[in-house]
């Protein structure tokens, strides 16, 4: 039986993580500062720890495993993460959680590691067309990220790479765009754009209004998680470390998001533009790389996975009102 750690197990793709690993057989721990929010704790042994401190990380990988997934990071939507408010923690947090986490695989001679890094890392002048932003995977140097957040992911990046070279281990890197659906965060502050509008569309009566930051014109793709799972999966069991793209082409503005949410949800609803953080004004993943590598595009459309996730949401509201 294969065995496979995965840090950040209590989170929103970690969690997903798990439960898919467990489905194919493997053995899997489970690391986190807190159990998953909305589902099962699927891991064979779930441990709760800080993976900024080096003793914590020393015992959730106390022996050989033949995977380890590093998801762990201090993460949000544009509201935790845009503001500039939280930029020394976000640093600081991350850093110091990939620092420990390799370090540590290094020295139990563990040879597979992935690291989930973001589209955050490419540079903000290469963005600021929403119609045509370039992501291509080598187009992120000469560097310019528009966040610290970024600033962080890309210098991780670039502390995996070394160590695959430096001491043969096969790290593989990819760069998510936007990951949503069921069990991610929907409210709070941290919750991402798809997660925000499903939770206000479901949240209002028809012909009601919903608030949108900026004036929704800004793009984005968005790809479910199921696919993200196969993304990464894919990629651990190839020959090539990346850093690739892992998410969808089907760039929408956040208005036409909004509409789509609406036509899932059966409500017609007015749209008001108020100021927010934005990030770039456009980004969409360019999967021709890890469509030649890996021969991997995603299966689904937004609007499938909007629906499925919408449907979770509503069930959440649900379920408060009745508490
Ligand atoms: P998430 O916030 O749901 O999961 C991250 C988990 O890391 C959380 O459960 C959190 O408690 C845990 N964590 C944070 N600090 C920790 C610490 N010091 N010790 C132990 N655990 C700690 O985020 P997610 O959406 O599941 O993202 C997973 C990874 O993918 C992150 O590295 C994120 O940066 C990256 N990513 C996600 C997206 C996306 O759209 N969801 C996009 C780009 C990159």
């Amino acid at each position: 039986m294969k065995s496979a750690l995965v840090c950040g197990a209590g989170g929103f793709i970690g969690s997903h993580l798990v439960t898919r690993l467990r489905e194919e057989g493997y053995w899997v721990r489970g690391v986190d500062l807190k159990a998953p929010e909305y589902g099962p704790v699927d891991a064979d042994d779930f441990m709760i720890g800080d993976l900024r401190d080096p003793d914590t990380v020393a015992s959730a990988i106390d022996r050989h495993f033949d995977e380890v997934y590093q998801l762990a990071a201090d993460m949000g939507g544009a509201g935790y993460l845009f503001t500039g408010d939280n930029d020394a923690e976000i640093m600081h947090n991350s850093a110091m959680i990939n620092l420990n986490v390799l370090e540590t695989c290094y020295r139990q001679t563990i040879r597979s590691v992935f690291y989930s890094s973001s589209a955050c890392v490419y540079p903000e002048h290469n963005q600021v067309d929403p119609q045509n932003p370039l992501c291509s995977e080598d187009s992120v140097y000469p560097a310019e990220p528009d966040s610290e957040y970024g600033w962080e992911k890309l210098f991780s990046e670039r502390l995996y790479l070394n160590y695959g070279r430096n001491y043969d281990m096969n790290v593989r890197i990819a760069r998510f765009h936007n990951i949503f659906g069921e069990r991610g965060t929907w409210r709070g502050g941290r919750e991402k754009v798809p997660a925000a509008i499903c939770r206000k569309v479901a949240q209002t009566a028809d012909g009601g209004e919903i608030e949108i930051w900026g004036d929704g014109e800004q793009t984005r793709s968005f790809l479910h998680v199921s696919e993200c799972l196969e993304g990464i999966l894919r990629l651990m069991r190839s020959n090539w470390a990346g850093p690739v793209n892992i998410g969808s082409e089907e760039m929408v503005t956040i208005n036409e998001l909004a509409y789509i949410v609406m036509d899932v949800a059966g409500k017609s609803l007015r749209l008001n533009h108020v100021p927010g953080p934005l990030g770039v004004r456009g980004r969409n993943s360019d999967n021709r790389l890890i469509h030649e590598k890996l021969g991997w595009k995603p299966a689904e459309n937004l609007k499938s996975g909007i629906g499925r996730t919408y449907r979770w949401i509503e069930q959440q509201l649900d379920g408060r009102s009745r508490c």
